[in-house]
């Protein structure tokens, strides 16, 4: 990376020939010095504690014993042949056994001598035993040589321990390897930097991260390489965003005309939040300057997206620009053009929709209509990015649930302008915030926090099994007052079956307790052909079903305002944001709101923390921060497949500040020194030089 000596391949290491070195990069990935001094511990055994023997456990990990080898034999034939000694302290005995090495043993091992036995021990005919044991002197021992204090635990594979190279063997060529390069390591990070921030030197971390004189020297490693590591995660997304804003103009917004005007005037039903009036307020700066904005909206579902959408879409609009709005799917697609043609008429603007299911001949007319400037905002799905899709003058492309469009995707609708247009990426699907500055680190990002006034907070109720008839009780109740229902069950690959049979026995049982011709039910799910859904999905839009039964394919979408009560089965079994998302499609009207969660009573502790948090907030960025807190970043929807979150040593649900600390960081140094011209930022200039060559961003111009 930025040291010569640490691009070279392991083979090169002592001890490290052509064969191990393949297992290596195979087994493990690490092809060069810099990947095996960063192969780092995932665990530390501690050698300054001693167990004593009665202290032993079935749980007990990697200890160390003191006591006297009281006897030593050799039992068993052939391949059952061993030794076993036993090892006595003053709390009881156990026993030491070696099915190798057997004549080492019988030479150095003494009985009466007192050693530091060291291993995991194991339950074997009612006595404790540990196979193969580390055995040193005791006074050896206490004369403090060869005294590893904190022990490294490596990674390692099955067939790398065939070559020896287990975790012990790792530690050994570790060793090796930093008292060879450490003289040479260089500092990668600017000295006013580690000062500010009280980070020890690299060599320093990396000796320490590997071989840990105490907790404390491990911390202080720990925590620089964490730094290290997010620090250049940070200087990569906000050097592309730079890059990007120098390399792309914008089209330039620079005026608030009759669209704008009179929508607000005239069209728009209420007052904006001051939250939405914020970020329209951000993106009005943002999208004035003659730089592309690339924007990500983030907003609890029913935080008003929609309008903060469409004044947006207007400001294009009245500067001349044609705009687009891309979702997911064909049925939100269908409802943002119904919400967005509810607010607005075709005298003030021209909005069409295009799908997958558009006709040919209406597609005809439509291209015609959006090359001649005649359509002012297309919304659709990604049927926008096909290449016979071609605008007049593209100004503005919002995109609705960013996670589920990869990044190429992205960059296509940017190709449908000689200049890019602006990117307003929406989603509602609250991102923790570390998260958000690392996945999307590169966009800005608004947050719309507040949701309209006069909403009523939904109310919440974990039940169980038991309480189902209260629960049906309670629908009849809401139905009676002319409100409609959501009944959801989870479906789920693995048990795709055994779901679609609970769904059934479910809808089985609502038929006996709301029989028709009083009540209609509605079923969607993912198996049903496509025109069937619809149908199912009109019947309860309209009104004339009172309840619907679905799976998740409800999840995004949806907007039935009478609904009043979700009703989640099987809830234990959806993850936090989900539930969040499902919940989200009651309390769109101005009537009092339940989700209700159904759940057996027998639950996980995980399980118990998801339904207490959902009881407990309707806040979508909270529920988003314990999700991180229970799954981790890699689990979280959508965000697997993103190569930043691979992340070494830093773990962005607990290494929040180090992350802010990293971010800041970096955000000051690109306004203190743009061009990475100073001396001291020399090294830094040189990693993303290197980083450049490898990814050209000619690729998405
Ligand atoms: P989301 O952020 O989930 O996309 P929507 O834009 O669909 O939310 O808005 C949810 C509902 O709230 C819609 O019925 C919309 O008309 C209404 N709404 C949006 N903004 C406001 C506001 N400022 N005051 C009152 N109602 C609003
Ligand atoms: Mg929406």
């Amino acid at each position: 990376m930025y040291n010569s000596i640490l691009n070279t391949p392991v083979e090169f290491i002592k001890g490290i020939g052509p064969n191990r070195a393949d297992v290596l990069k195979k087994d493990l990935g690490l092809f060069t010095y810099q990947d095996i001094l960063s192969h780092y511990p995932f665990r530390y055994i501690d050698r300054t504690k001693y167990f004593k023997i009665n202290e032993i456990n079935f749980d007990s990990q990697y200890i160390q014993i003191i006591g006297r080898v009281i006897s030593k034999k050799v039992v068993g034939e052939k391949r059952t042949k061993r030794i076993v000694a036993v090892f006595k302290d003053d709390t009881g005995l156990m026993e030491l056994v070696w099915f190798q090495s057997l004549k080492w043993v019988e030479d150095n091992i003494t009985v009466g001598v007192a050693y530091v036995a060291f291993g995991k021990p194991s339950l074997f005919n009612g006595t404790f035993s540990i196979s193969h044991p580390e055995m040193e002197l005791y006074h050896n021992k206490i004369a403090g040589r060869g005294n590893l204090t904190l022990q490294p635990v490596y990674n390692s594979t099955e067939k790398l321990k065939k070559f020896t190279l287990d975790s012990k063997g790792l530690q050994r060529i570790i060793a090796g390897l930093l008292d060879q390069v450490i003289p040479q390591v260089e500092e990668n990070l600017p000295h006013y930097i580690l000062s500010k921030y009280q980070l020890c030197d690299k060599k320093t971390a990396l000796l320490n991260i590997h071989f840990p004189k105490n907790q404390q020297d491990l911390n202080a490693a720990e925590r620089r390489l964490k730094f290290e590591e997010l620090f250049f995660i940070q200087l990569q997304l906000l050097h592309n965003k730079q890059l990007r804003q120098l390399k792309f103009k914008g089209v330039k917004f620079d005026k608030v005309g009759e669209k704008v005007n009179r929508f607000y005037k005239e069209f728009l039903p209420f007052e904006l939040t001051n939250a939405q009036k914020r970020v329209v307020k951000e993106i009005r700066i943002d999208t004035q300057r003659g730089v592309q904005m690339n924007r990500l909206v983030q907003g609890d579902v029913g935080s008003g997206k929609t309008a903060v959408a469409l004044m947006s879409m207007l400001l294009a609009n009245d500067n001349g620009y044609q705009a687009c709005m891309m979702a997911p799917t064909e049925i939100l697609a269908r409802q943002h053009y119904a919400s967005i043609t509810e607010l607005v008429t075709d005298d003030l603007v021209k909005v069409a929709i295009l799908t997958g299911s558009t006709k040919k001949k209406d597609r005809t007319i439509l291209h015609e209509q959006l090359e001649s400037g005649e359509i002012d905002v297309l919304i659709g799905t990604h049927a926008l990015i096909e290449d016979k899709v071609q605008f007049k003058n593209l100004g503005l492309v919002v995109i609705d649930e960013q996670h589920r469009f990869g990044v190429e995707q992205r960059a296509r609708l940017w190709r449908k302008n000689t200049i890019p247009p602006h990117i307003l990426v929406m989603t509602a699907t609250p991102i923790p915030r570390t998260l958000a500055m690392t996945l999307y680190g590169d966009l800005d990002v608004s947050v719309i926090d507040e949701l309209p006034a006069g909403r009523k907070p939904i109310e919440t109720r974990h039940l169980f099994e038991g309480q189902r008839l209260r629960m049906f009780g309670f629908m009849k109740q809401e139905i009676a007052k002319g409100r409609q229902v959501y009944i959801v069950y989870p479906l789920i690959k693995e048990s795709e079956k055994l779901d679609l049979l609970h769904l059934e026995a479910g809808v089985e049982q609502l038929s006996y307790q709301f029989p028709r011709p009083d009540y209609q039910i509605s079923i969607v799910h993912g198996q049903m052909p496509n025109a069937d859904k619809q149908f199912e999905m009109q019947q309860f839009i309209d009104g004339k079903s009172q309840i619907m039964v679905a799976t998740t394919v409800i999840e995004v979408g949806v907007n039935v305002p009478n609904a009043s009560v979700m009703v989640i089965e099987n809830a234990e079994r959806f993850g936090l944001s989900q539930l969040h998302q499902l919940r989200g499609r009651v309390g769109r009207g101005s009537d009092h709101s339940f989700c209700i969660l159904m759940s057996g009573n027998k639950l996980s502790k995980e399980g118990k923390v998801r339904l207490e948090t959902m009881v407990r907030t309707n806040n979508g960025f909270e529920i988003s921060e314990i999700d991180l807190q229970l799954r981790g970043p890699g689990d979280i929807t959508g965000t697997q497949q993103s190569g930043v979150l691979d992340l070494k040593l830093a773990d962005l649900a607990k290494d929040q500040i180090i992350l802010s600390e990293a971010r800041n960081t970096v955000i000051e140094l690109f306004e203190t020194d743009p061009q990475l011209e100073k001396q001291e930022h020399s090294s830094l200039k040189a990693h993303l030089q290197k980083l450049e060559r490898g990814i050209s961003f000619d690729k998405i111009s």
